[in-house]
């Protein structure tokens, strides 16, 4: 075991010996993204490991070591990381573990807290467990996020996105099963090798691969039959975890529906022009606001590759761009409701009813006050503005049974395909006058 560094709060250091030899294990949440940020990160000389235990287990190791009226997505984490530790896979005088510190006025910020109150409770106390945040909060010698760090991990957002989007679009009509899930996989193994070789994250190598994933995904053979579409939003854990929502994509599929999940970009955006606003209204630091101002340029220059990459392919649906995103919600929510997702949930429901998703779940966690404010809150709003929208949302929480989740979205889809027969039906030429004429005959 490597000697315990602790700060002045008697916080345990993850020292740069650690780094040599200690492996840090991830949670998972958005499984294409994770895997090559992940991959990223052990490029960059961190042994890191992505979490694949699931199960119920999980959900009890989280119950036995967080309160239950805490955050849902909190309550997840940790038991995934409690299961992990206890699984007895690992060293625990070589483990470290990581979790995001978003710096905001929500509770995403203090998981860190719970996850060490977790440990001491089951007398793991010295396993160290790293921040992973751009707001200064707690520092690490052995750990850093270096600039070109961030911008792979921001490549590597932006192909999960791309990866997420077009598998969403091809899946479910692919006339060869599988064929558009194992590309997914060829590409992340692909564009980790890009990384590990130091490519793949500049301008010019991202447009090439950009293009080239949406040219594979179009020669994908495809049937297109009509089929109820649903838009997937939410607080963004149960978003996009298959254990926070209990397999929701994979239950979508099972219905016969087409998905479509919004990017963790725009979360990104979301996250940095906030800060921007912050500045404007409250003052600070003219240098911290041209630094934030440069990210957010890069992060949309990053968007506009993306969403140039799937106009090349016509048969794609290209998302729209933060700026429309953004413009969604004027004078429907206020850009302050920036806590947890914030408005952008509304503007990502308006954006799937606009673009022909109006068929909604929207996943909102236990202990999930501002996305019970800017979701389930507003669709009553949505629904004023657009009354195509059809939304359900649903809760998830320890308690909460999957069949009980599954008969609510069941119930919306039944809307759905109602909506969706009609439509059909409505597009099916009118019976010639004699056709109708012989029909009338045979009938007598
Ligand atoms: S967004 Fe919701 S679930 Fe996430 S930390 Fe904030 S309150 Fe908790």
């Amino acid at each position: 075991m490597a000697e315990m560094l602790r700060d002045k709060t008697g916080r345990i250091l993850f020292t740069k010996e650690m780094k040599q030899d200690y492996t840090i294990l991830c949670p998972q949440m958005a499984q294409i993204h994770f895997e090559l940020i992940v991959n990223i990160f052990r490029n960059c000389g961190y042994n890191m490991e992505l979490l694949t235990n699931n199960g119920p287990n999980v959900i009890q190791e989280g119950l036995k070591y967080v309160h239950n009226d805490t955050c849902y997505p909190a309550l997840v984490v940790i038991g995934q990381f409690m299961d992990a530790l206890k699984s007895g896979k690992y060293d625990l005088d070589r483990t470290a573990l990581i979790i995001t510190q978003t710096g905001g006025g929500c509770r995403a910020s203090n998981y860190i807290h719970l996850l060490r109150k977790a440990l001491k409770k089951a007398g793991m106390e010295h396993v160290p467990v790293v921040s992973l945040n751009l707001s200064g909060l707690e520092k690490n010698p052995g750990f850093s996020v270096s600039i070109s760090m961030l911008r792979k991990i921001i490549a590597g957002l932006v192909y999960g996105d791309l990866l997420m989007l077009l598998d969403n679009q091809v899946k479910p009509y692919e006339i060869n099963q599988g064929e558009s899930g194992a590309l997914v996989n060829q590409w992340i193994r692909q564009l980790s090798d890009q990384f590990n070789r130091g490519e793949g994250y500049t301008l010019k190598q991202q447009r090439q691969n950009l293009n080239s994933i949406a040219a594979e995904f179009a020669a994908i053979p495809v049937k297109h039959v009509p089929k109820v579409r649903v838009g997937i939003v939410g607080e963004i854990f149960v978003k996009y975890s298959p254990l926070g929502n209990n397999e929701l994509e994979r239950f979508l599929a099972e219905q016969d529906c087409e998905v479509n999940v919004p990017g963790i970009l725009n979360f990104a955006l979301f996250k940095v022009d906030n800060r921007l606003e912050d500045i404007k209204l409250y003052g600070g630091n003219p240098m911290k606001f041209h630094l934030v101002n440069l990210m957010m340029d890069y992060l949309l220059q990053m968007q506009e590759l993306l969403i140039s990459a799937v106009k090349t392919q016509p048969c794609f649906e290209a998302p729209a761009n933060y700026a429309h995103i953004k413009a969604l919600v004027k004078d429907v929510i206020g850009y302050g409701n920036k806590m947890g997702e914030g408005w952008l949930l509304t503007a990502e429901m308006l954006e799937l009813v606009e673009c022909g998703f109006e068929n909604i779940v929207c996943t909102q966690p236990f202990g999930c006050l501002p996305n019970h404010i800017c979701g389930k809150g507003m669709i009553r709003r949505i629904k004023e503005i657009d009354d195509r929208a059809n939304i359900v949302p649903i809760d998830y929480d320890p308690s909460a049974t999957r069949v009980n989740q599954e008969n609510r979205i069941k119930l919306m889809l039944a809307v759905a395909k109602e909506v969706l027969n009609q439509k059909i039906a409505a597009q099916q030429p009118e019976p010639e006058a004699s056709e109708s004429k012989e029909v009338q005959q045979a009938a007598v």
